[in-house]
C-alpha cells in the first residue's frame, strides 16, 4: 500500500515539531513512535552486511541491502530523532550522544581529526562542564579563553574550533553568532543553543558549523532524559558519526523515544516558560532582596539587541544577584518549596541551583560566577505560585 507523503518545507515550526522524523511510520504500518531496542541486526549476507559495516564505520548511512549490522553504528530510533532535530535545527543533519559533554568531546575530536590543528577559542562564559573539559587537558587541545570581541585577536593558524553559548550558562550573556562567525574567518564555529533550544534560535542560519544541545534539558524537558545532539551540515554529521562508531558515546533508544516525543511540545512549552519567565524577572526587578536581575528581556543584558534579532524570545532561564552574598544565596536555595532546589534545566518543574558551588565549581576562580548568584529554571507551574515561593524564601532568608 502506498501512502500520501508530507511535504515537511511548507510546515511551521509547531507542526514541524509534531511531524518531523516520522516520515517512515505509515510504512511501517504505525502511528507512534517505535523503539528498537535491538544491539545487533541479522545480516542478508556477508557481502551485503560488510558494505552496510563499511559506509556506517566511515560515517555513512547504513545500505538498503546491508541493513543497519550493528547499534554502534546505526539504530533506526535514534535516527529519526537526529532527523527531527535537524529539522527544527534548520540542518540537513544531526548526530545524538549520550550526553551533551559527550556531544562536546566528540565535537571537538571530529574538528581535530577533519582540520589538524589542536587550537580551541572559547568565549567565556560556558557551562561549567564545557570550560572544565576545554581546561584539562584531556581532549590535548590547547585553550585561549575570551571575550566575543576578542575573537578575530584569538584565532591562530591552529585554531581548529570556536566555543560559545548564547544565551550563556549561568549570567544569560548573549553573544551575536553572525559577528564571531565572521571574526572566526572560516574556522567552524560551535554554538551551544542549549538554552534557546530551536524554538528561539538557529545558529546555524547565522552561520554557525555545529549547533550543540545538551538533550537533557529543554528537548525532553522532562528531566528523565540525559542526552546530547549536534546539528550540522551532511560533512560534519559523517565525522561526528565516525568519532561515535570508534569512542562510542551512543544515545541510549530510549532516550531517543524519550526526546523525540518530548520534541512535540518543546514549542509549547517553552513559550509558555518564556511567559512565565518574562513576568518573574520583571518582578523580581523591583524586589529589595535582589541587586541585579540577569535575563535577556532586560535592556542592560542585551546591549546589542539581539532579542527579536538574533533570539525570537528572552527565553525561560534566568539569575539573580541577592544583597546578601553566598550565605543570603545558600538559604534562598534551602528555603524554596515548590520550587526544586537541584542542578539541570529546560524540565517542566521549576529549578534553582547556585552555579558557584556547583554545575561552575570546576571553572578557574577568576572567570566563576560569582557567590551571590542564583539561577533559576522556570517551569510550567502558575507564574503566582512562582512568585510566592520566591517571596517566601526571600524573606525568609
Ligand atoms: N551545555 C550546557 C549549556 C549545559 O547547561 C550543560 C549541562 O548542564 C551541558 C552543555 C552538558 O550537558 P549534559 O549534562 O547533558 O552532559
Amino acid at each position: 500500500m502506498e501512502y500520501a507523503t508530507l511535504a515537511l518545507d511548507s510546515l511551521a515550526l509547531d507542526s514541524l515539531a509534531v511531524h518531523a522524523g516520522r516520515d517512515d511510520l505509515a510504512d511501517l504500518g504505525v502511528h507512534a513512535l517505535p523503539l528498537d531496542l535491538s544491539s545487533t541486526s541479522p545480516l542478508p549476507d556477508l557481502e551485503h552486511g560488510g558494505a552496510s559495516y563499511e559506509a556506517m564505520a566511515t560515517g555513512g548511512h547504513p545500505t538498503a541491502e546491508g541493513g543497519n549490522v550493528y547499534a554502534r553504528l546505526w539504530n533506526p530510533t535514534v535516527a529519526r530523532f537526529e532527523s527531527a532535530l535537524a529539522t527544527l535545527e534548520r540542518t540537513a543533519e544531526s548526530v545524538a550522544f549520550s550526553s551533551g559533554m559527550a556531544a562536546m568531546t566528540a565535537s571537538i575530536l571530529a574538528v581535530k581529526a577533519e582540520l589538524g590543528g589542536n587550537h580551541v577559542v572559547a568565549v567565556r562564559p560556558l557551562y561549567g562542564g564545557t570550560d572544565h573539559l576545554l581546561a584539562s587537558g584531556l581532549l590535548g587541545v590547547e585553550v585561549t579563553y575570551c571575550a566575543p570581541d576578542e575573537v578575530a585577536a584569538s584565532v591562530r593558524e591552529d585554531t581548529c574550533l570556536v566555543v560559545l553559548e548564547t544565551p550563556a550558562n549561568p549570567t544569560l550573556e548573549l553573544v551575536h553568532i553572525r559577528a564571531v562567525v565572521t571574526a572566526a574567518d572560516g574556522r567552524p564555529v560551535l554554538v551551544d543553543n542549549t538554552f534557546a533550544t530551536p524554538v528561539l534560535q538557529n545558529p546555524a542560519l547565522d552561520g554557525a558549523a555545529l549547533v550543540l544541545h545538551s538533550a537533557t534539558k529543554y528537548l525532553g524537558g522532562h528531566g528523565d532524559t540525559v542526552g546530547g545532539v549536534v546539528a550540522c551540515n551532511p560533512e560534519w554529521a559523517a565525522a561526528l558519526r565516525r568519532v561515535r562508531a570508534v569512542t562510542g558515546a551512543l544515545m541510549h533508544p530510549l532516550g531517543a523515544y524519550l526526546l523525540h516525543r518530548g520534541l512535540s511540545t518543546l514549542p509549547l512549552r517553552v513559550r509558555a516558560q518564556q511567559e512565565s519567565a518574562h513576568k518573574t524577572a520583571a518582578w523580581l526587578s523591583t524586589h529589595p532582596a535582589v541587586v541585579r536581575v540577569f535575563y535577556p528581556q532586560i535592556p542592560e543584558c542585551d546591549p546589542l539587541g539581539l532579542v527579536g534579532r538574533q533570539m525570537r524570545g528572552p527565553g525561560a532561564m534566568l539569575a539573580l544577584q541577592l544583597t546578601g552574598g553566598y550565605d543570603h544565596a545558600a538559604r534562598v536555595t534551602s528555603n524554596v518549596r515548590l520550587f526544586t532546589h537541584a542542578v539541570s534545566l529546560g524540565g517542566v518543574d521549576s529549578l534553582i541551583q547556585h552555579p558557584a558551588a556547583l554545575t561552575h565549581r570546576p571553572v578557574a576562580p577568576d572567570a566563576r560566577p560569582s557567590a551571590d548568584i542564583v539561577r533559576l529554571s522556570i517551569g510550567l507551574e502558575d507564574v503566582d505560585d512562582l512568585q510566592r515561593d520566591l517571596d517566601q524564601a526571600l524573606a525568609r532568608s
